[in-house]
């Protein structure tokens, strides 16, 4: 697909410069090196920007640990910083659990105007270097806090490469960053596309149907099987489209779409709630507004931009 990497978070902003990962001290020393602040995986923002700050900054000293190196920019060192250890009294905790956290947070030690906010909320805001970076971040900040101990023998591993290794001092063991693989299916029938809705979505939302690959499948081969058994729908020939990585947590979601050889449905109650077959025309209703019983994919995920895409004919 042309212009794939347009989707939100596909940018490459970013030098990863991985041969530089293995001296974080020489990193930290270089001259205009800038950090990003994530705290329990929500971005500092100030208004629809993130916020790069000094190595100097007070509200630096809430991290545990070191600064994660991302990349260089025009040579200058990026780095993201975790403050989760940071308590506020103000939090909401069940607001934060929810599909959607609303909340924002504020640390005294930042500007008046910044916040902590769910990456969700801004990602389509930003532009599209600071998504990126933003969930770069996020992503490798994740797997830090699931992986905190080896898998091969249970002992407490630590941070190297600057962030992007673990290593076990007990078994020799080196783990690295883990994406999982999604397929997202564009599923169409003529002029109908096939959504489909989680029990925990907001009300009204449908999207494209989506789910892991499993070990031993194509691309091509999941995007069929996940189809065929969320909605009993079998597929023709599949195409890729684009990806994108998506950082809740750690997943990236491979773009793909199948015209479908059956249009009626054997819905898994277990896999979702819902699935329709919508038209065009409600389509497009429900994206400029006039159709509020339907609301679509979340501006910013690649379900949406597919669906665009698909909308204006503009697959290829
Ligand atoms: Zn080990």
């Amino acid at each position: 697909m042309r212009a794939a990497e347009d989707v939100t978070f596909g940018a490459t902003p970013l030098d990863r410069a991985a041969q530089l990962r293995g001296d974080l001290g020489a990193l930290l020393a270089r001259a205009g090196a800038s950090t990003i602040v994530l705290w329990k995986g929500k971005p500092l923002v100030r208004g629809d920007a993130l916020v790069f700050l000094p190595l100097d900054h007070p509200v630096l000293k809430e991290a545990e640990r070191s600064p994660m190196f991302l990349g260089l920019r025009a040579e200058a060192p990026v780095f993201a910083v975790d403050i989760s250890p940071w308590a506020p009294d103000d939090v909401d905790e069940e607001a934060m659990g929810q599909f959607f956290d609303p909340t924002q947070n504020h640390h005294p030690a930042t500007d008046d105007t910044d916040n902590f906010v769910e990456l969700r909320g801004v990602m389509a805001q930003l532009s599209p270097d600071e998504a990126n970076i933003a969930a770069t971040a996020r992503a490798i900040f994740a797997w830090h806090d699931s992986h905190e101990f080896c898998a091969r023998c249970g002992n407490r591993s630590g941070i190297t490469q600057a962030g992007w290794q673990r290593s076990c001092p007990s078994c020799n063991a080196q783990h690295f960053p883990r994406t999982d693989a999604v397929v997202i299916v564009l599923v169409t029938s003529g002029n109908s596309v096939l959504l489909g809705r989680s029990p925990n979505w907001p009300e009204g939302m449908y999207s494209l149907l989506a789910g892991f690959l499993e070990p031993g499948e194509t691309i091509e081969a999941a995007s069929r099987r996940e189809v065929f058994e969320e909605v009993g729908v079998r597929l023709d020939q599949i195409t890729y489209l684009a990806s994108q990585p998506w950082p809740y947590p750690s997943s990236l979601m491979f773009g793909t779409a199948g015209e479908a050889l059956n249009t009626d449905m054997t819905i898994d109650p277990v896999e979702i709630e819902d699935a329709k077959w919508f038209s065009r025309e409600t389509v497009l209703a429900s994206l400029d507004g006039s159709n509020p019983a339907l609301k679509p994919a979340r501006n910013g995920s690649i379900a949406r931009f597919l669906i665009e895409r698909w909308l204006k004919d503009d697959l290829d």
